[in-house]
């Protein structure tokens, strides 16, 4: 970051701390992560086909160096162990991962044929290259089987480049995953996908340069890739835990962990490797409870339950322990003490935030209280690198209590622009705060120089030295955040207030989700579009039906807007119908999507009103658009 200044002596000071506290001499998962090193790309950059890097970890070189002052040094470490180990490694014989394509690892098991994936990453140019990679250096053979462990984009969405959607349509290559997998992927990133897209952008510091002073991690893995993404339904579904499946000649037994670390979830043990797939349930750092990009609130103590099971159905046979992020554990007893240090890590913060929530402490008190047992604390996977401990617990909280403290006085807080101008007037104006805050900023306490200049940038953003000190006082709390997520808010926020919004189009879902996307979530999301004042007074109907039938999609749709509420019910018609439209599903969901328009639909052939077609072209302008780079640090504009 050009404009990035140096670590304070505060920073300096506290990321000395973090030295001393912690056992660095221990460098077992360095060693894990090299071992079984087979090839990598060598520079790591993975383009699009218009020649755009999709994924380029070429400038992360600079984590060769001891760590400076600007990072903290337990997650300089972390984005070591993730940027330094790229490429094909062999887990077990048969069985292969290849880690730092993107943030998650793409696993490949030896099946008689050809190659059962697990998890092929965000991005097609992602995946393909993994594939391409252990094509060249194990023998190339085909993809017999996909596996999506859970409903996160970054274990399904670069599907296509391993099989193409016709391969999984025709049956021709299995693709398992866990029940309501479509659902809650599709749910998860496209119906809050936006706002989730827009704060995923600070959490995974995706606009931050690489460099010492900016971006250094994710924790969770190297780097997020910006390649193209799909979909494809799955074609097998498990639902209980006990079941098996052979796939290409590989075994497989199931163990269900929904509503964890993903809505959708399993985790499977290989017995033919001796090898458990934890999927992400472990890995070698504390998860998310919460995810800062904005998701439900994740079960702590469910997850926990979880890896116990995981432990009782398999701790026995186990002989190694991967998941599709970071390196693997081998040996029973350390996999098995790993498994039982995770599931106590989830616990932990799980019992003490109720404990502390029943003697009435609301979340910013707990937060600010649970601290680790050096037990669990110190063990290098324990650590915070993508959740932390402080959000967690308020997490917990949220799951439990929901936001609400139950104190009267903050059920009403007026907006923060608001609420700003008022504050700063009490405090006397926003040259008395700035003073004031620039007196404490020079104390190293800069969350409380955070928290109170954010009254001043909400009510009052043009007011330069208030913006330069807060923006200083952000990427000072960067510097000594051990949670990458952490960091890479604060850096992200500091660049922001310094650069202004970063350019960006209105948000558009993906061809490759669109064509995947069930009907019925599409319609969800036209609702969630629906603009009240351009529907208010409306009554109207639409008679859908669909030209071609794709997979068990009704052909019928009845769609409605009535009390400013879209509907779409299936298998239903009306004979008052304001139009009858005729459109294959694929068109219909392009359409809709902004990513064609009618006229050309309709010159094309591919569409057919009849009736009111005035009516039916009004619909469009009802949907409202999202701006894909909206205002965090500084107040957004008044909502129409
Ligand atoms: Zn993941």
């Amino acid at each position: 970051m050009s404009d990035a200044k140096p670590a304070s002596p505060h920073t300096i000071a506290a990321n000395g701390r973090v030295r001393q506290a912690l056992p660095f001499g221990d460098r077992q998962s360095f060693e894990n992560a090299r071992r079984g090193f087979i090839a990598t790309l060598d520079p790591l950059i993975i383009r699009r086909d218009g020649g755009r890097a999709a994924y380029d970890l070429s400038g992360m070189g600079f984590l060769e160096e001891d760590c400076p002052d600007t990072v903290n040094p337990s997650l300089w470490r972390q984005a070591q162990l993730n940027a330094l180990h790229t490429g094909l490694y062999e887990v077990v014989d048969g069985l292969y991962q290849v880690r730092s394509f993107d943030i998650a690892n793409m696993t490949l098991i030896r099946g008689e044929r050809g190659w059962v994936v697990i998890d092929p990453l965000t991005a097609r140019e992602s995946a393909a290259a993994a594939l391409a990679l252990a094509n060249e250096h194990l023998g190339t053979r085909p993809v017999t089987g996909v596996i999506h462990t859970h409903s996160h984009a970054d274990h399904f969405a670069g599907v296509l480049g391993v099989i193409t959607a016709e391969d999984a349509a025709s049956g021709r290559v299995p693709v398992i995953a866990p029940r309501h997998f479509a659902k809650e992927s599709l749910n998860e990133n496209v119906l809050a996908g936006n706002v989730m897209n827009r704060r995923a952008t600070y959490m995974y510091g995706n606009l931050l340069p690489p460099s010492p002073s900016g971006f250094v991690t994710t924790g969770l893995g190297a780097a997020l890739s910006m390649g193209s993404t799909g979909f494809v339904m799955p074609t097998d579904t498990i639902c209980e835990t006990g079941e098996t499946r052979v796939v290409d000649g590989v075994e497989i037994e199931f163990q269900m962990t929904p509503g964890t670390e993903a809505p959708a979830e399993f985790v499977f043990y290989l017995p033919g490797f001796k090898a458990l797939c934890m999927s992400e349930i472990t890995s070698h750092h504390l998860h998310n409870v919460y995810t800062l990009r904005g998701a439900q609130v994740r079960d702590a103590l469910a997850w926990s339950q979880q890896i116990n099971e995981s432990i009782d159905l398999f701790g026995r046979r186990l002989r190694v322990q991967f998941a599709c992020h970071h390196w693997p554990i081998w040996g029973r007893g350390e996999a098995v003490e790993y498994l039982e240090k995770q599931r106590d890590l989830y616990k932990f913060i799980h019992d003490q935030t109720l404990r502390l929530a029943n003697q009435g402490y609301t979340k910013d008190e707990i937060a600010d209280q649970v601290r680790l047992p050096a037990a669990l604390g110190n063990e290098w996977y324990n650590r915070g690198y993508y959740g932390s401990v402080h959000h967690n617990s308020r997490a917990v909280y949220v799951k439990y209590l929901g936001y609400f403290d139950g104190n009267p006085a903050t059920l009403q807080p007026l907006p923060p622009a608001a609420a700003g101008a008022r504050y700063v007037e009490y405090m006397g104006g926003a040259d008395r705060v700035c003073q004031q805050a620039h007196a404490d900023f020079e104390r190293g306490e800069y969350c409380w120089v955070a928290e109170v200049l954010n009254h001043v940038m909400m009510s009052d953003p043009e007011h330069v030295q208030a913006r330069a000190l807060l923006a200083d006082a952000l990427e000072q709390l960067g510097y000594q955040s051990e949670s990458a997520p952490w960091r890479n808010f604060y850096l992200s926020g500091a660049l922001e207030l310094r650069q202004g919004l970063p350019d960006g189009s209105s948000f558009t879902t993906s061809e490759g989700i669109a064509s995947g996307m069930p009907l019925e979530n599409l319609f969800q999301i036209l609702a969630v579009r629906l603009l009240p004042n351009h529907a208010d007074g409306l009554d109207l109907q639409f008679n859908i039906h669909l030209t071609n039938e794709e997979g068990n999609e009704p052909a019928d749709w009845l769609l409605t807007v009535r009390n400013c509420v879209l509907n779409a019910f299936p298998d239903r018609q009306t004979t008052n119908a304001a139009a009858a439209v005729e459109i294959s599903a694929l068109d219909l969901k392009r359409l809709f999507l902004g990513l064609v328009d009618a006229e050309t639909l309709i010159q094309g052939g591919r569409l057919s009103v009849t009736g009111d077609i005035e009516v039916f072209s009004r619909l469009r302008d009802m949907f409202d658009t999202f701006p894909r780079r909206f205002p965090i640090v500084t107040p957004r504009p008044a909502a129409v």
